[in-house]
């Protein structure tokens, strides 16, 4: 499956929430969602009826992927792996979505959007504990450093960073914007994710 190249705010309208892909708009009056809080197209009105329990784990799973910025395989793997672990497979979803590089990039603030940071990491602009990582879905560990690279520090985005952030901070994070430098203090938790989800829903879904 190809990734999405269509319009990002007609996603959020699709799932009825703000899955906040457009960087800085996500947080304005101009988001689409406010002024227009229907699914997209002709018939979104008509649309609205109520939903069997498939597709309410459908749609969970679906705001996840999108908010995250996933292929469906992707998103299936990191469910494997979620199962495999110890503990509540919800949250073990959660914290491992949370935990992929371009969302750590996203959350501290050093880039606008996850699809932003996705694409910063992919050029090589971070690294994790001083070694160039440029893979999205690399697994943070608690403890971890992830900089910007020294020669990516002159790029225009970074340069704006360094002059003052208003980002609300996630509190397993700690960013220092003149070093362009964040760290992990602890492992993500179920209500640290920034926008609202059944994790339940998925593990249901996936589990038919
Ligand atoms: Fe568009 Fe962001 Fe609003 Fe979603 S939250 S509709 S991506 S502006």
């Amino acid at each position: 499956m190809a990734r999405n190249t269509g319009s990002v705010c007609r996603m959020c309208r699709r799932e009825g929430v703000k899955l906040f892909l457009k960087g800085e708009k996500c947080f304005t009056q101009k988001c689409p969602l406010t002024k227009r809080p229907t699914p997209p197209g002709q018939h979104g009105h008509a649309r609205q009826r109520k939903m069997s329990e498939y597709g309410t784990q459908l749609r969970e799973k679906q705001k996840a992927r999108r908010a995250y910025g996933m292929l469906e395989t992707q998103f299936h793997r990191t469910y494997l792996n979620a199962l495999k672990m110890k503990g509540v497979s919800g949250e073990n979803l959660l914290q491992l979505l949370e935990r992929r590089l371009d969302n750590v990039v996203y959350r501290a603030g050093l880039a606008s959007s996850r699809a932003q940071a996705r694409q910063l990491v992919n050029h090589g602009h971070f690294l994790v504990n001083g070694q160039r990582v440029d893979i999205p879905s690399y697994s943070v560990k608690q403890g971890d450093v992830i900089s910007v690279g020294s020669t990516s520090r002159e790029i225009e985005l970074f340069k704006v960073l360094r002059e003052g952030s208003a980002r609300i901070l996630p509190k397993w994070l700690t960013v220092n914007y003149d070093e362009l430098k964040a760290t992990v203090d602890a492992l993500p938790e179920r209500g640290d994710v920034d926008f609202a989800l059944q994790e339940n829903m998925i593990i249901e879904y996936y589990s038919r």
